[in-house]
């Protein structure tokens, strides 16, 4: 049975969360504070499979909760909880290190639909692990002497392994899928984080600083995930020069 812990604040809520999702199926656990999130989720705690964490919490707020929990290595799927009509949120939960939001209020219906779909993903991945050497075609994308491994959210740099997001591995396949062509940050924004609202696209910005650091010797001087000035971004896979 998945266990999901749902971190929110207005208890109301809360308990009409877990009322449905037991009604699912889903055993389910619910703390109100981000502090409390963390001492469940972080290593040694308890096992959950899905984070359904709200972003106005007392205290620390979602974001920051997404960001401990990423930085200490906790990958957990997560979703957050938005407000409505705030984009800059939707994309700051995405950089915190998020897996899919839902804005409030929503329909319960969707929430549901969006945990399973969670649980599948991590379903895929775990059944991947065990069968890495067996790699299916287009699930692995290989430039120099780095791959991007789409079906493990990894990306190998030389003996370097970094663990990628789901947000930041469509982002990087989304532009993969481009190579040598001008992407425009809009086009980015509607196609990969599906948001189709006069958002400020230069959100997308940090994204493209984090896989640089990943990708790029000196991330001052891209050669694999380049500027367009005034439009947005272009991959390249072999840069002139380059072994
Ligand atoms: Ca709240």
């Amino acid at each position: 049975m998945s266990r999901i812990l749902v971190v929110e604040d207005e208890l109301h809520l809360a308990e009409g969360l877990r009322f449905n999702l037991e009604a699912e199926g889903y055993q389910v656990e619910v703390v109100e504070t981000g502090e409390a999130a963390l001492e469940r989720l972080l290593p040694g705690a308890a096992r959950f499979d899905v984070v359904v964490l709200d972003v106005m919490l007392p205290g620390k707020d979602g974001f920051s909760v997404m960001r401990e929990l990423r930085q200490a290595g906790q990958f957990i799927p997560t979703l957050m909880l938005t407000a409505r009509g705030h984009a800059e949120d939707i994309l700051q939960g995405f950089e915190a290190g998020a897996d899919d939001y839902l804005t409030k209020p929503f329909e319960l219906a969707i929430l549901i639909a969006r945990i399973r779909g969670l649980l599948r993903r991590r379903e895929w991945l775990a059944a991947a692990i065990p069968a890495a050497p067996r790699l299916e075609e287009g699930d692995t994308f290989t430039f120099g002497d780095k791959s991007v491994r789409f079906d493990l959210l990894e990306l190998h740099v030389r003996d370097q392994v970094f663990p990628l997001t789901l947000m930041e591995a469509n982002l990087l396949r989304f532009l993969i899928q481009r190579e040598g062509k001008p992407v425009p940050r809009k086009s980015m924004l509607e196609e990969v984080w599906g948001l189709h609202e006069d958002t400020d696209t230069r959100a997308i910005d940090n994204f493209i600083v984090r896989l640089r650091r990943y990708i790029e010797p000196d991330p001052t001087k891209p050669r694999h995930l380049l500027t367009v000035r005034g439009v947005g971004y272009r991959f390249v896979a072999a840069p002139a020069g380059e072994e």
